[in-house]
């Protein structure tokens, strides 16, 4: 094939999604080349914006390193730059900074916070749109709620401390929700009663949440006046001041935090592009995702507007931009390999979910299953989570489990703060070092004196391996030479051999009681197919302490600790399942996964040595990291 360039144009939801898709298509196609332009050097994963507004999150929790979302994807070429328009005579796609040549270019630019001209939205309101947004917002909020605490004046200090959300949108509600969640932790940095915070959310409509199920949303409503949200419908906000907002209805109302989330329309730039624009100026596609004029520019996501399933254009979610990115990415695949490119677009949504803080939240699947609270919580975490694996990313997958579960502050989180406590790992310590020494004492009668492992005496106690059966297979139908060293085999391990249990027994002439005293049969299965013979349980069980060893003086040592932890737990359940471990030493499991909290950084040497290899592998793997703005930093 001769070369290709398939240019994506904004790495949001849209974008990302086609770059991963096309670049495993294309991977064993060297002339094919994908530019991925965006004006940010990271993705932002919008859908939790308001995670980051309430402060649950930190910043970077939902901004996504392209270079590392992209790693080791030879055919994709990343640039950092604002693309300013397409030539399409010259077929080239030119950003502030440069042009890049196409042969397919797919446009997924996507929106920005319409205010539909209200007066003052944008001198003294904010909106969630961006990353910087949302950081703009925090500040707003921690700066207003920090001067209302100090204000003496009643109706100065009640608008510094009403908080205002305009539309019941996704974007809105869950805003508020979010807000309204931060609450008690403002309150308390701030010496405030948390009452005197007011969170009010303002629609223009008769009802609120209306893309949500009546029900869904009408639970949603309940939840929210419950946490003393107030919700007024009929209200359409008409201006907006530095301490107050102008009412439909000729009343004012005060406030300094006016967040203004009442309509989206096409990212400002589409209109460079001389494509045909409908509503909210999003560009009109057909149903293959073309754009009217050319074929060959595709149009995706949010900024894109098809009419086919309704004149209101297909709605402006996540789903709906990987749906379209689909269709684009699979005819410009189509017409690459010679076919017409004539797959059509097919809307399907699989359900919504909205989330009220960080517990609460409403979920409808498929239009079948309604959820709410812990359940459409989680069910949007799954979602969540799901994204990173599709897109083939484990790291940010790791990452999220980390923001929204494991790291999370003053409780916030699903779990309520139960997986999330923050801890001194000085503490485990002692149990690092414990735990390490018991596995160097239960070694020492294993290297040493007559009882050693390391003697050509068989401890593993399994029947199948066992002399009679050993030395009869041995001697039946076997030449000469076979019988001889089958007969010095057995003669060898004829001599009664002392139990093989984990050394520390705590035993007063009594023996303790074992977790298992025979195996079940699915690890009888396992374990004689793994170790079929003398000869492997011979090697395997000087193999084991050798590595029992390595693991006892490493947690005394505090490097790797973790990996320790973990092959601690396996062990110890391996030997339990064997028969060979007793009841009295069951505290190793509970107690390996407990030093496994990093308990190696303190007075160990993973202080040192996991961020070195953290560092040096990352940069192997992932590549240097780049900086956050800047001009054409392509790799
Ligand atoms: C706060 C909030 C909450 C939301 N919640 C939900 C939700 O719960 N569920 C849901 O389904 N949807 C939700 N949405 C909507 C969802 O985020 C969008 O539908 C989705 O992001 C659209 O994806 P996209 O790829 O079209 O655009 P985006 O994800 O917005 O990406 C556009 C990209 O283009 C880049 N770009 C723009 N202009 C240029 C240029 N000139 N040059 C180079 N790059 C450019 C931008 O930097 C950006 O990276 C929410 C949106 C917001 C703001």
């Amino acid at each position: 094939m001769a070369e290709k360039n398939i240019v994506i144009v904004g790495a949001g939801f849209a974008g990302v999604y086609a770059t991963k898709r096309l670049a495993k298509h294309f991977k064993k196609d060297k002339d094919v080349t994908i530019t991925l332009i965006d004006r940010h050097s990271y993705f932002t994963y919008m859908t939790e914006l308001h995670e980051v507004a309430a402060d649950r999150v930190p910043e970077d929790a939902i901004q996504y390193d392209l270079q590392r979302l992209f790693a080791r994807r030879k055919n994709v070429k990343l640039v950092t730059d604002t693309v300013t328009t397409i030539d399409r005579e010259k077929k080239l796609v030119k950003t502030k900074h440069g042009a890049y040549p196409y042969d397919y270019v797919m446009l997924g630019i996507g929106s920005q916070p319409n205010d539909f001209g209200t007066p003052g939205v944008k001198e003294h309101g904010f909106v969630l749109g961006s990353w910087e947004e949302a950081i703009a917002l925090k500040k707003h909020i921690q700066d207003v709620v920090r001067r209302g605490a100090e204000e003496h004046d009643p109706d100065k200090r009640k608008a510094l401390l009403s908080l205002v959300v305009v539309g019941s949108g996704f974007t809105g509600t869950e805003t508020i929700g979010e807000l309204r969640d931060w609450r008690d932790v403002l309150a308390k940095e701030n010496k405030l009663d948390p009452s005197e915070i007011s969170f009010t959310l303002m629609e223009m409509a008769p009802t609120i949440m209306n893309m949500l199920d009546r029900s869904d949303a009408n639970k949603a409503e309940r939840y929210l006046t419950k946490k003393g949200v107030k919700v007024m419908k009929n209200t359409g906000v008409v201006g907006v001041h530095e301490d107050h907002v102008d009412l439909k209805d000729g009343s004012t109302f005060p406030t300094a935090t006016l967040i203004w989330t009442a309509g989206v329309k096409a990212t400002d730039q589409a209109a460079n592009f001389g494509l045909a624009q409908a509503r909210a100026g999003r560009i009109v596609v057909n149903s293959h995702m073309e754009s009217q004029e050319d074929p060959n520019v595709y149009v995706v996501g949010d900024v894109s507007f098809y009419g086919g399933n309704s004149d209101r254009g297909e709605p402006q979610i996540v789903q709906g931009a990987e749906a379209s990115a689909k269709t684009a990415l699979l005819n410009i695949e189509n017409k690459m390999a010679g076919k017409p490119g004539n797959v059509d677009y097919k809307a399907s949504y699989s359900g919504f979910m909205v989330s009220l803080g960080s517990r609460y939240g409403v979920a409808n699947l498929m239009g079948i299953f309604h959820l709410s609270g812990f359940f459409a919580m989680l069910m949007k975490h799954l979602v969540n989570m799901l994204y990173f694996l599709q897109n083939y990313s484990g790291y940010y997958f790791f990452q999220y489990l980390m923001h929204e579960f494991f790291r999370t502050r003053n409780d916030r989180n699903l779990m309520r703060g139960h997986v999330s406590r923050q801890g001194n790992v000085l503490w485990a310590v002692p149990s690092r070092i414990f735990l390490g020494l018991m596995w160097l004492v239960d070694c020492a009668g294993k290297v040493s004196g007559k009882e050693s492992w390391f003697l050509d005496k068989l401890r593993l106690p399994f029947d199948w391996l066992q002399p009679a059966t050993t030395s009869g297979a041995s001697a039946a139908g076997a030449d000469a030479t076979s019988a001889a060293s089958g007969a010095a085999t057995a003669a060898k391990t004829a001599a009664p051999a002392a139990k093989a249990v984990f050394s520390l027994s705590y035993q007063y002439g009594k023996e303790p009681m074992m977790v298992f005293d025979k195996m079940p049969n699915w690890m009888y299965t396992i374990t004689k197919a793994m170790i079929p013979n003398q000869d492997v349980a011979f090697f395997m069980q000087k193999t084991m302490t050798v590595i029992e060893i390595l693991i006892g003086l490493a947690l005394v040592a505090g490097l790797f600790t973790w990996l320790c932890g973990a092959t601690s737990v396996m062990f110890t359940a391996i030997f339990c399942l064997s028969g060979m471990f007793y009841w009295v030493n069951i505290w190793m499991i509970p107690m390996a996964i407990a030093v496994m909290n990093g308990s190696g950084r303190s007075f160990g040497l993973d202080k040192w040595v996991v961020p070195f290899l953290q560092k040096t592998f990352g940069k192997w793997w992932y590549g240097k990291p780049r900086a956050l703005y800047g001009s054409d930093a392509a790799k």
